[in-house]
């Protein structure tokens, strides 16, 4: 499928002169991780639209391709996660962070609650690479994600349920999303050490904050118009007034809104890096985290 077919469901469902989302016009029009080498990009935004999900997307071929998680990615290799595919979105929604307006189609607040690369990792029965495309069409990819937040190695198994055998009404395939054990058990020392993901679960999305700005849902919904779209890492800002720093840090971005409570206690005495905000995550977890 080409870019633009897989685009066109996207812009058939929205208005762009009434949201601020990117349309995916301009191919070259990229969220950004030209920093990271030539991996591909995955991003997992949280949007609180309807109903709360997580949007879990992959770079493949010029386009997102994208599943909407409703519990959101776990850590813990024994959580399996519901992952519903929706349409393809275009690169520059990789750093898409905002309101889309109530009415719109995917109304409500989303933040990029994580981002990074990925290293396409699928094979065959035999161990052979097999394109990471080809691999999603045959319904079972792996990767290992190179996040701020999830680390390791990761599978997309699409499952057929009796749903595909029901006829009638044509039901979208369902997939999971699997936090998967390296060979040598590696990921799992690295986790205990305290890097990446630790204990599993996720992350209350109420209480999560966003991989480049810092702020949680509520703040990017009281402050909508706050420069979130800098794909050329300038300084310079939608909306004029006050220039705030750029946001092309490689490692941590500079915040933008006053420190809260909850930051004075949680941020003051912590170290920079994704490290310590997992941890910081991880703790927030409270009764959904599994292994605490
Ligand atoms: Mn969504």
């Amino acid at each position: 499928m080409s870019e633009a077919d897989g685009l066109r469901t996207y812009r058939g469902k929205r208005h762009f002169d009434r949201t601020k989302e990117p349309s995916g016009e301009h191919p070259g029009q990229h969220g950004g991780t030209s920093d990271a080498g030539d991996e591909p990009a995955f991003v997992v935004q949280i949007h609180d639209a309807s109903t709360m999900h997580f949007d879990f997307r992959l770079e493949v071929d010029g386009v997102l391709k994208s599943w909407s998680v409703p519990k959101g990615p776990s850590t813990d290799p024994r959580d399996k996660r519901l992952a519903l595919p929706t349409e393809d979105h275009p690169l520059a929604y990789e750093t898409f962070e905002g309101v889309i307006p109530e009415g719109e189609y995917g109304g409500g607040t989303v933040i990029v609650w994580d981002r990074g690369t990925y290293r396409p990792t699928s094979h065959d029965k035999k161990n052979r690479p097999v394109p990471f495309a080809e691999s999603l069409e045959h319904g079972h990819a792996t990767f290992e994600l190179h996040g701020e937040k999830l680390r390791g190695q990761y599978a997309l198994t699409r499952f057929h349920g009796r749903e595909e055998k029901s006829g009638g009404s044509a039901r979208k395939p369902t997939w999971l999303l699997v936090r998967t054990k390296s060979g040598d058990g590696s990921s799992l020392v690295r986790n205990k050490s305290g890097h990446g993901s630790s204990g599993g679960g996720t992350p209350d999305p109420r209480r999560a904050r966003s991989a480049l700005s810092g702020r949680t849902l509520r703040q990017v919904a009281e402050t909508p118009d706050a420069p979130t779209w800098d794909p050329d890492g300038g300084g310079s800002t939608p909306g004029g007034g006050s220039t705030p720093p750029t946001r092309r840090s490689s490692t941590r971005s500079p915040r933008r809104t006053a420190p809260t409570r909850a930051d004075a206690a949680g941020r003051a005495s912590s170290p920079n890096g994704p490290t310590a905000r997992t941890r910081r995550a991880a703790r927030t977890t409270g009764s959904s985290c599994k292994t605490r």
